[in-house]
């Protein structure tokens, strides 16, 4: 689909997200994307993606591809593209050239070696490091000069140190910058020959499509700040109308630095991979610097589109808090319906290894029922299911110390003179062989449900141990159960 194929409406709202495909989908990327999201839906617009891939060296097809992937899983579907900034090298060209005749832009031809004189000059006289703009006003011949030494120059854009940039960011209010912060002129398109264009940079490409795709507003991390102040004064000088600005907070680690790698998990495919489910992904990141005006904390991105607004984004950072992000996901797999947990809950057992017939819908549903409850993850399910999928487990310490407790021989052996390992066995018949074991063995009850637990289940806690039990016996594992656990106290 072409750029704005879709027609919104003339005035309608338009914006982007821009994700460089350098690396997995982010979780501070995703997070943008859901403000975006949020505010096209809220007012009705059009939400774009855009693969930045002028990055050459560093990007690849396969993280354009966990970006889609991450961004449909989340359900953050787009409108329009995507679109790849490869694809429009000749529109940041032809841009390029207007700065250039306008006399806006032009060739500088530093070597790195200079500039990094430059630099520590200024380091040692305690100045913040900036392009002097020496190359400005180069006369015909110096520029000839320099290319018969064989230089190739980058383009520079031209920033004024006096120019004061002033724009009412959405969020942090109105935010000013003076051009002397700005670095000096700044770089537009990397080294070529002289009179070419090379590769065109992140800053102005990126004000080249939102000007092209008529983004009207422009939604994306606090750490973008100093680049709008420069794109705004390229929007200028390409003479197109200069976007409303929304900065958000960035998203901290829960000890309040920036969230990094060291953190564990920072990709959206890592918490899918750790059994977070994308609803519970959606709504924690909308809490990720925004909330709703009844400080509800659970929603759906529909729900939350009809409230969002600027005016509930917060200016600090947002601190991560996993303890939040579990709750929400346990509410969310609670309240799922056991035929969809299910299906999401086999890929996971097949892949821990258990041998299982998947179409034993009965038992694998049962099984879902019983461990839901106790669910925070998905991936909880694993170990927490895995004394009901595996015919020989270890006990645990305090599963031996309770086998090994006196009284426990004459339950054990109780127990398994009444179960017959292959008759049908329901709630009623384990009720009522457990009160026959309870006469039998001359014991309280909870002697023989802990002793039960723990030759079961081989731990002293766990789900339903009735539904435990029963989902064995069907898979005849009970009676060898029992039968290992009396192995254990004989032999003291
Ligand atoms: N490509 C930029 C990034 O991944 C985003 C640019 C933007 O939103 O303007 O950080």
């Amino acid at each position: 689909m072409a750029v704005g194929e879709k027609v919104f409406g003339e005035n309608a709202v338009r914006v982007r997200i821009a994700p460089s495909p350098t690396g997995k989908l982010h979780i501070g990327t995703a997070r943008t994307a859901v403000f975006n999201w949020l505010f096209a839906r809220h007012h009705g617009g059009a939400f774009v993606l855009r693969i930045e891939d002028t990055d050459v060296e560093r990007s690849r097809p396969e993280y354009t591809e966990n970006i889609r992937e991450g961004l449909t899983w989340l359900g953050l579907t787009w409108d329009e593209g995507p679109f790849f900034q490869t694809d429009r090298l000749d529109l940041y060209k032809a841009a390029i050239q207007t700065l250039l005749d306008q006399g806006s832009a032009y060739f500088c031809f530093c070597t790195e070696a200079e500039l990094e004189t430059l630099r520590a000059d200024q380091e040692a006289t305690g100045q913040a490091p900036r392009y002097d703009n020496r190359h400005r006003h180069l006369t015909a011949e110096q520029q000839q000069a320099f290319v018969a030494e064989g230089r190739l120059p980058v383009i520079r854009f031209k920033i004024d140190d006096d120019r004061a940039i002033t724009w009412n960011d959405q969020v942090r209010d109105e935010v000013t910058w003076t051009g002397t912060d700005l670095g000096g002129d700044m770089v537009i398109a990397r080294r070529a020959p002289f009179g070419e264009i090379g590769q065109p940079l992140y800053n102005f490409v990126v004000v080249v499509d939102d000007v092209d795709m008529r983004i009207t507003h422009i939604i994306r991390g606090e750490d973008h700040v100093a680049n709008t102040a420069k794109q705004i004064l390229l929007y200028e000088a390409l003479g197109a109308e200069v976007p409303l600005f929304a900065h958000t907070p960035l998203i901290l680690s829960p000890t309040g630095k920036k969230l990094s790698k060291r953190d564990g998990v920072t990709s959206i495919e890592d918490f899918r991979k750790m059994g977070y489910l994308p609803d519970a992904m959606v709504n924690y990141m909308t809490l990720l610097g925004w909330s709703p005006p009844d400080a509800q904390e659970r929603f759906t991105l529909a729900e939350a589109a009809e409230q969002f607004g600027f005016e509930r984004v917060n200016k600090a950072g947002a601190k991560f808090d996993w303890d939040k992000l579990n709750w929400l996901n346990s509410q969310y797999i609670h309240d799922m319906a056991t035929d969809r947990l299910t299906n999401l809950l086999i890929p996971l057992w097949q892949e821990a290894g258990y041998e299982f017939d998947p179409l034993d819908r009965l038992w694998l549903e049962q099984l879902t029922a019983l461990v839901a409850p106790s669910l925070v993850r998905l991936n909880d399910a694993i170990d927490m299911s895995r004394y009901l999928f595996v015919p020989t487990i270890e006990y645990s310490e305090e599963a031996i110390a309770q086998i090994q407790q006196d009284d426990v021989v004459a339950v054990l052996q109780a127990l398994i003179d009444r179960l017959d390992g292959n008759a049908p066995l329901d709630e009623t018949g384990a009720q009522e062989l457990i009160q026959q074991v309870v006469k039998a063995a001359g014991v309280k009850k909870g002697v023989v449900m802990r002793s039960l637990r723990a030759a079961l289940t081989c731990e002293m806690h766990g789900p339903d141990l009735i539904q435990s039990w029963l989902l064995l016996h069907q898979h005849q594992l009970d009676l060898s159960r029992l039968q290992q656990a009396q192995a254990q106290t004989s032999r003291n």
